[in-house]
Order: C-alpha cells, then sequence, then structure tokens
C-alpha cells in the first residue's frame, strides 16, 4: 500500500527566487525557523512543499520559466515544491495586513500594535481559500497535511468546505496569546472554529496549549479532556487533539559543523580581531517582538553599572533584515541605530567599541563561527514562539564555554531552565546583572550548564519534534514515510 507523502503546506516556499539581470533568474534557499526546522526533515523523507513564492505574481517570471526554476530548486532540495500565486492586493491584506498586523503582535501580546483593519479579514479568508484549492489539486489520498503558521490557519476549515476529509495537522509557531488578549479579536469566534477544523493543532509550549483551551472553554464551550502533553477536545461527533510540541533545530548538524576547520579558522578570526574580551552576541531578526531596543538600554545599563566590564566585552549585535519597506519596521530599525550610537558615542575608548553592529543576514558559516566563539548570547525577546537561535547556540558551543542568558517570554525557556541564565526582558536591572553574572561565570559552572542544556537539545531535537507531532496526529512516525535514496540515517 502506498504510505503517501508528508506534505508541508506554510505560507513562504522554502526557496527565494529572484531577478538577476534584465532577462535572468536566480533560485536560493529561503531563511527562518520554519525552513531551518522542516528542511532537514523532507530533505531526508522526501515529500512536499506547497507555499507562495515570496513575490507578487505581478513580479513573476512566465509560468515556463517558473517551472524550470523549481525543477532546479527540487533537485536541490531534494523534495518537490508547488507554489501558491498570489497578487499584489493580497499580500498586501492577507500577509501585511492580517498576518502581520493583526495575529503576529496580538498573539505575541503586543496589543497596542495591532490595526484591526476589517478590509483585510476578507482576503485572508480568500487567500487561505487559494492555498486549500492547491493543497486539494496537489495532493491525494494517503497524504499526510501538515499545516504550518498563523497566515493559514483557515485552511482546514476550507478544505472540509472543498469535501476533503483527509487527516490535517496544524502547527502554531508563534505564542497563543491568553484569553483576555485574544479576546480582543474582532473574529475570535471564526479564528477558533477554525482552527477545530484541524485534526491536531500542535503549540510550541504547555502555555500555549493552555491558552488555547482556555479560550476553547470560555468562548465555545467545548468539552475538554486529556491531562499531560494532548487535551482531546470533543466538537460535536469529533475528537480533535490539542497538543504542545517544542520545535527545535538539527542538534548533529550544527555540532557537527561547529566542529569544522573552515568555522574555526573563521571563529579565530573573530577572536583575533577583537582581543582580551568577551563577546556577548544577539543575532535576531528585524521585529519589535526580539526586544532589541530594551536590550541595547540593558547592555549600557550594565556598562554604567559594572565599569569594570568596559574593556573587556563587546556586544555584537547581528539584525536580519526583515519586512523591508514596511514603516513600523524602518522606525524600528532607526531606534536600534540610534541606541547603537548612542551607547558607542558615550563609551567607546581607543581600542574598544562597545556595540559591533551588523545589519545583513549572515551566511551560515559565519553565523556558526559567531555562535562557537561567542563567549555569551543575550537572546532577549519580550515574547518568542520558541527562539531556534538559542539552541542553535548551544549546539554550536564546541568547547563548552557559553553561557546563554534568555527571556523567560521565549517559548524555549520552559526547555532550558535552570541552565540558562533566565531575564525579564523589561527588566533593564536585571538582564544587566544576569550579563555581569555571565561575564564573572567560571569556566566550571559554564561547562556544567553548557552540557545539561546541550542533552536537553540533543535528546529533543528535530526529528523527535516531527515524530512526536506525527505520533500524535496519524500514529506514525518519520520511518513510516518513504524514505530517499541519499538519506544516511545518523548515529
Ligand atoms: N538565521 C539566518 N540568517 C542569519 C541569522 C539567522 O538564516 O543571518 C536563522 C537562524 O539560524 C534561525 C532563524 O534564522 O534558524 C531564526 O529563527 P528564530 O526561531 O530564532 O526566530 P524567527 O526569525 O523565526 O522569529
Amino acid at each position: 500500500m502506498d504510505p503517501g507523502r508528508l506534505v508541508v503546506v506554510s505560507n513562504r516556499l522554502p526557496i527565494v527566487i529572484r531577478r538577476a539581470g534584465s532577462s535572468q533568474w536566480q533560485i536560493s534557499p529561503g531563511s527562518g525557523g520554519l525552513v531551518t526546522a522542516m528542511g532537514p526533515v523532507l530533505k531526508h523523507r522526501g515529500g512536499l512543499w506547497l507555499g507562495w513564492l515570496g513575490i507578487p505574481r505581478e513580479d513573476c517570471p512566465s509560468e515556463r520559466r517558473l517551472n524550470s526554476l523549481l525543477t532546479t530548486g527540487t533537485s536541490r532540495t531534494g523534495y518537490s515544491l508547488r507554489y501558491v500565486h498570489l497578487r499584489r492586493e493580497e499580500i498586501e491584506k492577507y500577509y501585511y495586513g492580517f498576518s502581520n498586523e493583526i495575529l503576529w503582535p496580538l498573539f505575541h501580546d503586543l496589543f497596542s500594535h495591532c490595526n484591526f483593519d476589517p478590509c483585510y479579514w476578507e482576503t485572508y479568508q480568500l487567500v487561505n481559500k487559494k492555498f486549500a484549492e492547491h493543497v486539494k489539486n496537489h495532493t491525494q489520498k494517503g497524504d499526510y497535511l501538515w499545516v504550518h503558521d498563523y497566515q493559514l490557519i483557515l485552511v482546514a476549515r476550507e478544505l472540509r468546505r472543498l469535501g476533503l476529509d483527509r487527516q490535517i495537522g496544524f502547527f502554531l509557531h508563534i505564542p497563543f496569546p491568553p484569553l483576555d488578549i485574544f479576546l480582543k479579536l474582532p473574529w475570535r469566534f471564526q479564528i477558533l472554529e477554525a482552527l477545530l477544523k484541524y485534526d491536531l493543532i500542535g503549540f510550541q509550549t504547555a502555555r500555549d496549549r493552555r491558552n488555547f483551551i482556555g479560550c476553547v472553554r470560555a468562548l465555545l464551550g467545548y468539552r475538554v479532556s486529556g491531562r499531560g502533553q494532548v487535551n482531546t477536545i470533543t466538537v460535536d461527533d469529533r475528537q480533535v487533539l490539542a497538543g504542545s510540541f517544542p520545535i527545535s533545530i538539527d542538534y548533529r548538524e550544527f555540532a557537527d559543523f561547529a566542529k569544522t576547520q573552515e568555522v574555526a579558522d573563521q571563529a579565530w578570526i573573530i577572536h583575533a580581531n577583537l582581543p582580551r574580551r568577551q563577546i556577548i552576541l544577539g543575532v535576531d531578526r528585524l521585529d519589535y517582538t526580539k526586544g532589541i531596543p530594551q536590550r541595547l538600554l540593558a547592555f549600557e545599563n550594565a556598562l554604567a553599572r559594572y565599569p569594570e566590564m568596559r574593556r573587556k566585552v563587546t556586544l555584537l549585535q547581528v539584525v536580519v533584515p526583515s519586512r523591508q519597506g514596511v514603516e513600523e519596521y524602518e522606525k524600528l530599525r532607526h531606534e536600534i541605530e540610534r541606541l547603537v550610537g548612542e551607547i558607542n558615542g558615550r563609551y567607546t575608548e581607543v581600542g574598544w567599541t562597545p556595540v559591533h553592529y551588523i545589519f545583513r543576514s549572515l551566511p551560515r558559516k559565519e553565523l556558526v563561527a559567531y555562535y562557537r566563539t561567542c563567549e555569551i548570547a543575550l537572546i532577549t525577546p519580550l515574547k518568542d514562539g520558541m527562539n531556534l537561535v538559542a539552541k542553535e547556540y548551544c549546539a554550536s558551543s564546541t568547547e563548552g564555554n557559553g553561557v546563554l542568558i534568555l527571556s523567560e517570554f521565549a517559548g524555549a525557556a520552559a526547555q532550558f531552565y535552570p541552565h540558562a541564565l533566565l531575564v525579564n526582558p523589561y527588566d533593564l536591572e536585571g538582564v544587566a546583572d544576569a550579563i555581569y553574572q555571565a561575564f564573572t561565570m567560571g569556566q566550571e559552572e559554564r561547562q556544567s550548564r553548557m552540557r545539561r542544556l546541550q542533552a536537553t537539545i540533543q535528546k529533543n531535537d528535530i526529528v523527535n519534534w516531527v515524530n512526536s507531532f506525527l505520533r500524535a496526529g496519524i500514529s506514525k512516525d518519520l520511518n513510516d514515510f518513504p524514505q530517499m535514496e541519499f538519506f544516511v540515517p545518523k548515529q
């Protein structure tokens, strides 16, 4: 019997196409948490990934050119790719509008950033319907459909309307807010009912799952049973599962890559250029949820209150451009750059600049070299679904000397307590104290904490994440899906 394929549906495909000359196009791998997490899984198991190309239909090359680009993409990724076209206006209202001006800030508890423009809802529904139609046309009986993230909450509802009664799973990569915040959403009933059209809804943490269950109970009154990782919600004659499955990384891949000579050489160059000091690393996409201005202020507070750290620490803040052209993000960038300028203006001395600021996406070798060599990671989002950078940093700490300072409000905090230094990102003095604690921490304590963090991630790696989701959803794991010929089992 055909075991079926794993079909991933997400807003963006894991590739980027861009114009490289007047009639030339290029294809390259995409970035971000979902690609980092799902890429290795599908690469080993084959399957299909369906999503948007990332550019408006109006700017796309011809269908023939697109198909040939995607054939190249498939040969590089090791799995099939299918695209959904979105027009410029759809992108404005579905993606920038409903997804990023409503669901993103609300679900991150940052209600004041929401713009509840009613015209976004209509387009959000239409685009989700479009995705559902593509899913129906490109999949077959036996495939397991796994829809990802807040842009596509309505896909199962639309698939059910199209008469599809296949098993469908959904994973929410961002947090789910508590009832009093969720209540503010004008479409709260539609969103909750739509989530319940999936067979399994996965959340990053037990807290997110509890928040969701709280909303279901309070707003819809459905019966909820079960304890532990998975709850069962009885919706008329259906049973819907809601579980917590903390997403992870390919631990081995990061750990092995960090040990390579090329990364070691790069790491050496970094430290040779910043000698006799501890480097504190921050790596974030440009986003107001990441708490970058608050972090800069906390670093400044540490320099002011602990003068012995001056000349002996450097904050290396990498900001990866994101949502370019959106005014709010441009303002955030200016605020960050103003603060970097202010701190450097106040504290720089000959031979020492307190903050090194990088505003671009880094090649993987450089990123992992920073992970490997920086003595402290300062990861302080105001709220974050998981935060994969925290896990990547630990996996890449070859010498085991790194100290992780992590926000209590990152999903990863639940797994990393008590071996990371947990902080409240709004508490500038508390973060400054944690920086000082990390700075003065002895070798033995650093290594003992880091080895435990590494063991936790290794035990709960990306394959484990997929398997626990699939087992809960369809009583299968990755071994039940067809294996690619080039798949080499890991030790
Ligand atoms: N990342 C990247 N290029 C960079 C810096 C980071 O591709 O220059 C990746 C990083 O390896 C991580 C992801 O971006 O896998 C960020 O994921 P995270 O969960 O930390 O945050 P998100 O951006 O998904 O909110």
